[in-house]
């Protein structure tokens, strides 16, 4: 039983990670500035486990705030969620991604190092491996450049990490390489809840279902893929959090630094999703196929070896399972957590 701080837990991957956490008999202190999420979530999570867990309202770059958690609390460990993922917005407003996702790790591990807490999960992407790694993705591949802000965040905090714990010891660190996260608990009481134009496939798709919106446009159909559109490899949201726990029972018996791919290693193409979705959940999906997006790669999926031998991970949920789970959701929320 650890108490474990849970940055940016109020969100999409975070509310889940937070059930499995309070499931698995650990104590929950979320701390999250709800800038993108709403704390509704939380009161979910502690309905559906029947567990109580402590949210504080504060920023990860708020060094007081941070001191006064971790004054209060014995914290074991940390996961850290926080952080802006809008690939979009990224290029529009780089210094203010800069700032929440470089500035803001930096100021939570300096606060760790002044609480002397030294377990650290951290939420990275498939998109450190860049433009030219070939798919499927192992960790042991020189890691790229990615091909926009967001994603240069996650390469540099990972760089950071890894040197910070060459230089000192006392640190154990994971870097869990998210692939696609979609899908929701069962339950279809937490889920995903984007503010305004979804970015992501998953969240448009379900909202044209419900009829937030008239149609998908698919970006491109001429890529080098099975049938023209890109393919990504998506994961369940609840085995991806179910891989933090297992990430952190690791590092709790380790030191150093190491990565994780979380994904299935299955490529699956947009047009595939659309008609996967339309049949397992009897819902017609209006599209029309449009310009590429800048910055799409073709193609890339996981090699998930290394979680599966190392961690004891695997991927539970099928395709199906995940789209099922995203239209329970959504159709039991239309409109997110403001009901
Ligand atoms: P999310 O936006 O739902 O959750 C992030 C949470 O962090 C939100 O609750 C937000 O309010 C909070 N937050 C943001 N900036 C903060 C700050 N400065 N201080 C305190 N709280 C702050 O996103 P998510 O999909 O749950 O993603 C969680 C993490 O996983 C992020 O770091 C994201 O970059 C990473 N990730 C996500 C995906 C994906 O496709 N969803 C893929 C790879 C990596
Ligand atoms: N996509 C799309 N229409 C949309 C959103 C996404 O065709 O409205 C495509 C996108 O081009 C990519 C795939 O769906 O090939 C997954 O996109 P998402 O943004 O969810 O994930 P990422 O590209 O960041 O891996």
């Amino acid at each position: 039983m650890a108490n474990i701080l849970v940055t940016g837990g109020a969100g999409y991957i975070g509310s889940h990670t937070c059930l499995e956490i309070l499931n698995a008999g650990h104590s929950v202190i979320v701390l999250d500035n709800l800038s993108n999420s709403s704390e509704e979530a939380l009161l979910r999570v502690q309905e559906l486990t029947a567990k109580s867990l402590t949210f504080v309202e504060g920023d990860i770059r708020d060094a007081s705030a941070l001191d006064q958690v971790f004054a209060a609390h014995q914290i074991d460990a940390v996961i850290h969620f926080a952080g802006l993922k809008a690939v979009g917005e990224s290029q529009q407003i780089p210094l203010t991604y800069f700032d929440n996702n470089i500035a803001g790790s930096i100021s939570l591990v300096q606060a760790m190092e002044r609480a002397e807490v030294f377990h650290l999960v951290f939420s990275s992407s498939a998109t450190v491996y860049g433009e030219s790694n070939p798919s499927p993705y192992q960790e042991n591949m020189p890691l790229g450049m990615p091909t926009n802000n967001y994603g240069y965040t996650k390469l540099i905090v990972e760089q950071m990490l890894e040197k910070l714990s060459l230089a000192d010891e006392r640190w154990s660190i994971a870097l869990l390489r998210y692939f696609n996260p979609i899908g929701a608990h069962k339950s279809g009481r937490i889920g995903e809840d984007p503010q305004g134009i979804p970015n992501n496939l998953m969240p448009f798709i379900t909202q044209v279902a419900v009829g937030r919106r008239e149609k998908l446009s698919i970006f491109g159909q001429d890529y080098a893929t099975q049938d023209g559109t890109c393919e990504r490899d998506y994961i369940h949201v609840v085995d991806l959090a179910k891989a933090h726990l297992l990430a952190l029972d690791h590092r709790l018996k380790s030191k150093g630094c190491r990565a994780w791919n979380i994904g299935t290693g299955q490529p699956i193409s947009v047009l595939q999703m659309k008609n996967t979705f339309e049949k397992v959940n009897d819902r017609k999906i209006p599209f029309e196929f449009v310009e590429r997006r800048f910055g799409d790669l073709a193609s890339f999926y996981a090699d998930s070896t290394r979680a599966q031998t190392e961690l004891g991970w695997i991927a539970k949920y099928s395709l199906e399972d995940m789209l099922v789970d995203s239209w329970n959701w959504q159709k039991q929320n239309p409109e997110g957590y403001k009901k």
